[in-house]
């Protein structure tokens, strides 16, 4: 089965990478908790970053390893913090206090367009293939933060996305899962797993306890071979009139 390992050592990240590709065919590695090791982040842009970490971790480990980087990017601050989100006032100062910063900073703004961004890179260590996948989400800075205890995290109660009347924060993981940068890019990085390592979107369904288990073209030969063997064995049972057996093209879904 393939093997992907995820590059973060930040759980929340994993849980949402294993949701995302729960329905791949594939075995998800994380990060040993042993592991002390820490990539500077100090690339000219996301997809540098998430490079690093990718190569890193891949060439240590072996594995094809998925690793990813975000940023908010805010028009009247000429895309700031950008990349620099994670270290804005220095990687230990809390988000209140970055928060209240960039309000200060935008105080006199009328144009408050701002959008999260992810990049988010695939690497092959043995033959140094990298694919790469973006996710962007628009939105608005508000002019004071709106925060729901437990929810989101970072940037989140400043952030509005387009089209919705409340922060990440206020919006819950669910709903902020479904539209946020991170899961865009995801489910990007998901179709190229699917096309370029899963071998395309040929899909056999097959089902156990009505939950739909995804095979690739490579599982489907090996089915292929078995079911005509046993059409083969079945064809000299004359009680047997009729065998059906559905192969579905992937939906997409
Ligand atoms: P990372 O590369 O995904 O770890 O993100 C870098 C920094 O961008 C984080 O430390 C946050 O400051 C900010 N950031 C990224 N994604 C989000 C988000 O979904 N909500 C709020 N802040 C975020």
């Amino acid at each position: 089965m393939l093997e992907i390992l995820i590059a973060t050592k930040n759980p929340g990240k994993v849980k949402e990478i294993k949701e995302i590709l729960s329905d791949l065919p594939l075995k998800i590695i994380t990060l040993p908790e042993s592991d002390r090791s820490r990539v500077e982040e100090n690339g000219r842009d996301y997809f540098e970053n998430a490079l690093k970490k990718a190569k890193f971790y891949g060439d240590k480990y072996g594995y094809i390893t998925l690793a990813d980087d975000s940023g908010l990017e805010i028009d009247a601050l000429n895309g700031k913090p950008g990349i620099h989100s994670a270290r804005f006032l220095g990687e230990n100062t809390p988000f209140d206090q970055k928060i209240s910063e960039i309000l200060k900073m935008m105080q006199n703004a009328k144009n408050r367009s701002a959008r999260f961004r992810t990049v988010a890179v695939l690497y092959l260590p043995k033959s140094g293939k990298v694919y790469k996948a973006e996710g962007i989400v628009e939105g608005s800075i508000l002019t004071s933060p709106q925060k729901r205890e437990g929810s989101g995290f970072g940037y989140d109660p400043i952030f509005k996305p387009e089209e919705f009347s409340e922060s990440f924060s206020m919006l819950g993981e669910e709903v902020k899962n479904k539209i946020s940068h991170r899961s865009k890019a995801l489910k990007n990085i998901k179709e190229i797993i699917k096309s370029e390592l899963l071998g395309g979107s040929e899909m056999v369904e097959i089902k156990i306890n009505g939950k739909r288990l995804p095979a690739n073209k490579y599982v489907y030969e090996v089915f292929k071979s078995v079911i005509f063997a046993l059409l083969g064995t079945l064809k000299n049972i004359p009680e047997i009139e009729t065998v059906e057996i559905t192969i579905k093209k992937d939906d997409k879904s």
